[in-house]
C-alpha cells in the first residue's frame, strides 16, 4: 500500500512538474516574442524618424545586423534592403501582407515561414510620411534560443523539484500507512485512525465479538469433552483416514498398557496390540468391529465404528472397555451351573438307584428302613443345596430387602439357639460374650451369615472343642468374631474358602452335610451390607472369621 501510495504521489508530481515547466516556457515564448515585437516596433519607430529626417542616406549609414531592414516606395519597389546588395533585382512588395497593411492603416504585422530557413519571421511595417514603407523583420528563431537557453535550468530545477517530492512523497505514503500498519485487529477501538476506516472498524469490532464468542463456546465444549473423556474408565481414540490420532483420553493407554501421559502420534505408537490394530483397518475399510482380548490378567473389548462423510470413512472412533469383571462373572455363572448340576446330580441319582431297587422289589424287608433313611438323607440335603442357591440367586440378583436396625447379639443369640443341637451331638461348647451392638441391616441375610460361620465352626471343630462368638465396637464398626478349636483351614486353600462350591476337603464336608456354598452367602452378605471378613486360621489349631459391620 505504501508503494502504491508513493507511485501515485510521484506520478501525480511529475505530471505537475512537466506541466508547469511547458506552462513557463509557453509564457515565457509568448513573453519573448512580445518583445520582439515591441523591439521591431520602436526600432521601426526610431529609424523611420531618421529617414525622415536624413532621407535614404540615413539607412545607408545604419550599421544593424542583427535585423532586416527594407525600405519600399509607396509602389511597392524596394529601395533598400539590408541583407542585399543589389536591390533591383528584388521584386515588386506591395503584395506583401505586412507592407499593403501599413500603406492602409500606417502600420503592419505579419508572420511568416522562411522560404530558405525552417524559422519563422516577424515583419513589422511603418508608413511614413512620403507614403513609402519601413519594414523591419526578425526571426522567431532568436526567441528560440533565449527559450533553449533557460530550458535547461528550468528541467534542472525540476528535477530537483522531483528528487525533493519523491522523498517528500515517500514520507508522506509512510505516515499514511504507519496507522494502518500499526493497527491493533483486536482492539481497533483505542486506534486513532482516519474516518473513512469507521465502517472496517466496526465491522472488525463485530468479527472480534463473535470470534471471542465462538472461541469461549469451543474452549467450554472442549473443556466439558475433555473432562468427561478424562474421567470415562472406558478409552477412547478417535483417528483419521491416515491412522493418525486425533484424540484420546487417559484410560486408552492405561488399558492398552501403554505409558500414559505422553503424546501418541499414531495408533502403532500406541499399541501393537493385533486385535486392536484389526479393529482399526476393519473400521477404516468402513466395517463396524467388535472383540474381545487379553492383556495379562485384564479382560478388554474392543469396539471400532467407522465415521462416514457421505460415502467415504474419513476416520474411526474406538472404544476399548475394561470387562475384566463381566468375564470373570460369565465364567463363573458358566462354573456355577456346572457346579449345581453336578452337586444336585449325586444326590438323585443316589434316591433314584435306591427308589428303582425298592420298585423292582430288589430290597429286602430288613433293609428298608436304611435304604429309606438315606433316601431321606440326601433329599434333605437336596433341599439344603437348593435352599442355599436360592439364597445365592436372591443375593447376586440383589432382590429388594427391607433393611432395618438390628441387635447383632440377639441374632448371635438366635443362631446359638439353634444350633445348640448340632453343637451338644459334637461335644463342642458355645460361649458367647461381648456388647449389644446394632447395625442396619437386613435380618435374613445377617442371622445367615452369623448361622453359616458359627455352623462351620462346630463342624469343622473338634471332639470336645469349642467355640467363642465375640460381639465388640471399634472405630464406628461392630464386629462378630467366631472363633474355634478346629481342624484349620490350610494356608493355601484360605483364599478360596469364600467361592461358591469350594471345600477343603469334600468327603468330609459331605458327610457334615456341608454344600460349599456357606461361606459363599457369607461373602455375598457381606457385600450386600459392605461389610468386611477377615479370616484367620492355623490348621489343626483353629479358625477365626470376623465380620466387621458399619454401626447404625
Ligand atoms: P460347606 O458347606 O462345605 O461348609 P462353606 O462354604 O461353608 O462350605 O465352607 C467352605 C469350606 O471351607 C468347607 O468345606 C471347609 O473345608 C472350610 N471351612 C469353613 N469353615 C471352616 C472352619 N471353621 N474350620 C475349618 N474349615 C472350614
Amino acid at each position: 500500500m505504501t508503494k502504491r501510495i508513493f507511485r501515485a504521489m510521484a506520478l501525480t508530481s511529475v505530471i505537475a512538474l512537466f506541466a508547469c515547466i511547458l506552462f513557463v516556457i509557453a509564457v515565457l515564448f509568448n513573453y519573448f516574442n512580445t518583445q520582439v515585437i515591441n523591439e521591431l516596433e520602436s526600432s521601426a519607430a526610431y529609424i523611420a524618424e531618421g529617414i525622415e529626417e536624413n532621407g535614404i542616406e540615413y539607412l545607408r549609414n545604419l550599421e544593424v545586423h542583427s535585423k532586416r531592414i527594407t525600405y519600399v516606395s509607396a509602389e511597392g519597389t524596394v529601395l533598400f534592403d539590408n541583407t542585399v546588395t543589389d536591390v533591383s533585382q528584388m521584386d515588386n512588395h506591395l503584395n506583401r501582407e505586412e507592407i499593403s497593411e501599413a500603406i492602409k492603416n500606417g502600420s503592419g504585422k505579419s508572420t511568416r515561414a522562411s522560404e530558405t530557413l525552417t524559422e519563422r519571421t516577424i515583419y513589422h511595417a511603418v508608413r511614413l510620411s512620403d507614403g513609402s514603407v519601413l519594414r523591419i523583420s526578425d526571426t522567431e528563431s532568436s526567441t528560440s534560443v533565449i527559450i533553449a537557453g533557460i530550458t535547461q535550468p528550468i528541467l534542472l530545477i525540476g528535477a530537483v523539484i522531483f528528487i525533493i517530492s519523491a522523498i517528500v512523497s515517500s514520507q508522506i505514503s509512510k505516515a499514511i500507512t504507519e496507522p494502518l500498519n500499526n493497527l491493533d485487529v483486536t482492539h481497533p477501538d483505542k486506534e486513532m485512525l482516519y474516518d473513512e476506516l469507521k465502517p472496517l472498524i466496526k465491522k472488525l469490532n463485530e468479527q472480534n465479538a463473535t470470534i471471542d464468542r465462538q472461541i469461549s463456546d469451543l474452549k467450554r465444549k472442549q473443556t466439558e469433552f475433555d473432562t468427561i473423556t478424562k474421567n470415562m474408565s472406558e478409552g477412547f481414540i478417535i483417528i483419521d483416514s491416515f491412522r493418525n490420532i486425533l484424540s484420546f483420553n487417559p484410560a486408552a493407554p492405561r488399558l492398552l498398557g501403554s505409558e500414559t501421559g505422553k503424546e501418541y502420534r499414531y495408533v502403532s505408537n500406541l499399541t501393537d496390540n493385533e486385535t486392536v490394530l484389526e479393529g482399526v483397518n476393519s473400521a477404516l475399510s468402513g466395517n463396524h468391529f467388535e472383540a474381545k482380548f487379553f492383556r495379562g490378567e485384564t479382560c478388554c473389548q474392543i469396539i471400532a465404528s467407522p465415521v462416514n462423510n457421505e460415502v467415504v470413512t474419513v476416520g474411526a472412533i474406538i472404544l476399548i472397555l475394561d470387562i475384566s469383571e463381566k468375564n470373570q462373572r460369565e465364567t463363573m455363572r458358566q462354573e456355577f451351573t456346572a457346579n449345581v448340576s453336578h452337586e444336585l446330580k449325586t444326590p438323585l441319582t443316589s434316591i433314584s438307584g435306591f427308589a428303582e431297587l425298592m420298585m423292582n422289589g430288589m430290597v429286602k424287608q430288613s433293609d428298608i428302613t436304611d435304604i429309606s433313611a438315606t433316601i431321606y438323607k440326601e433329599s434333605r440335603r437336596l433341599i439344603t443345596l437348593v435352599n442355599d442357591i436360592i439364597k445365592i440367586s436372591e443375593l447376586d440378583s440383589r432382590s429388594s430387602y427391607e433393611t432395618e436396625e438390628l441387635d447383632l447379639y440377639d441374632l448371635c443369640d438366635e443362631a446359638v439357639t439353634v444350633l445348640e443341637d448340632a453343637a451338644e451331638r459334637k461335644g463342642v461348647s458355645v460361649e458367647l460374650e461381648g456388647t449389644r451392638t446394632k447395625i442396619n441391616g437386613v435380618k435374613q441375610i445377617v442371622f445367615e451369615m452369623i448361622y453359616n460361620i458359627c455352623d462351620n465352626a462346630i463342624k469343622y471343630n473338634k471332639e470336645n472343642g469349642s467355640v467363642k462368638i465375640e460381639l465388640s465396637e471399634a472405630d464406628g464398626r461392630a464386629n462378630v468374631s467366631v472363633k474355634d478349636t478346629g481342624i484349620g483351614i490350610p494356608y493355601d486353600h484360605q483364599n478360596r474358602v469364600f467361592e461358591r462350591f469350594y471345600r477343603v476337603d469334600k468327603s468330609h464336608s459331605k458327610q457334615t452335610g456341608g454344600t460349599g456354598l456357606g461361606l459363599s452367602i457369607v461373602k455375598h452378605g457381606a457385600l450386600f451390607h459392605d461389610a468386611d471378613i477377615h479370616l484367620e486360621s492355623t490348621p489343626n489349631v483353629g479358625t477365626e472369621i470376623t465380620i466387621s459391620f458399619k454401626k447404625a
